[in-house]
């Protein structure tokens, strides 16, 4: 496992690409959130992250999330600073896990698993939630089919409809989209998928209440300063910042 000085490199060397990202696009870099994913690393990981200055993480599997967000908080104390991303999706025997432990969703792509959500998530703690949409139409993408939203009116209406009745849940604020470019894709068409997830968000903007607008989830180790060119929030960045996963 990497070590801390180490670790404080990457991390540098990943918020500095983040800023290079940023200025080229006009954008003002603490627009966008660095999410360190730390799937399949231990718990010393994410200690020793937060110590190298990290303090949002991402999780992909909420059984694993459930065992690590408690092992952190037992070494360094539950107000710690952390905010824990859910960032996978959830079956519905697994959204007790999710509603206990994530601080953020990103991968809502289903009306009963929102329903589960609501239903299991603690009073007066409401669960911000991405809708992951699917814009590139690869079969084995998750999220809302939207691959022909602006020819399809009925991809965005589902779209729509999905904002709004999670969003009616007092619990559950929809907070923007969150999308994954294609696997083994050029960097135009990763771009071009970036580039549509960002106008359907702005296509569906007026149901998105809060100040800035949709926020939006895009961007992994091999793309995310495209991803912050076109407009992301939220970066989801794992082997920049850890090395190769193991599993
Ligand atoms: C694993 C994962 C990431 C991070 O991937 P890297 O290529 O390691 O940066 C981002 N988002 C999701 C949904 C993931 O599952």
């Amino acid at each position: 496992m990497i070590n801390l000085s180490e670790l404080r490199d990457r991390r540098a060397a990943v918020l500095a690409r983040i800023v290079a990202a940023a200025e080229r696009a006009g954008r003002p870099a603490e627009d966008v959130t660095l999410i360190a994913v730390t799937k399949t690393w231990p718990a010393e990981l994410v200690i020793a992250a937060h110590a190298a200055g990290l303090s949002h993480f991402g999780e992909n599997r909420p059984e694993e999330l459930a065992a690590k967000r408690p092992a952190v908080e037992a070494a360094l104390g539950p107000a710690n600073g952390i905010t824990w991303h859910l960032i996978g999706p959830v079956q519905s025997r697994k959204a007790g896990l999710a509603a206990a432990h994530a601080d953020v969703f990103h991968a809502l792509e289903r009306e009963k698993i929102a329903r589960r959500l609501a239903a299991e998530r603690p009073a007066g703690r409401p669960l911000p939630c991405f809708i992951e949409v699917n814009v590139s139409g690869e079969a084995e993408k998750h999220g809302l089919d939207v691959a022909r939203w602006e020819v399809d009116a009925t991809q965005v209406a589902k779209l729509r409809k999905m904002i709004s009745e999670t969003s009616a849940h007092p619990g559950l604020p929809v907070v923007g989209l969150m999308t994954m470019a294609p696997w083994e894709a050029t960097p135009d068409e990763i771009r071009a998928v970036f580039r549509r997830t960002r106008a359907l968000a702005a296509e569906v903007a007026d149901l998105f209440p809060s100040a800035g607008g949709p926020l939006l989830s895009m961007g992994m180790t091999d793309d995310f300063e495209i991803a912050i060119e076109e407009g992301a929030t939220h970066v989801r960045v794992g082997r920049a910042l850890f090395g190769e996963r193991e599993k």
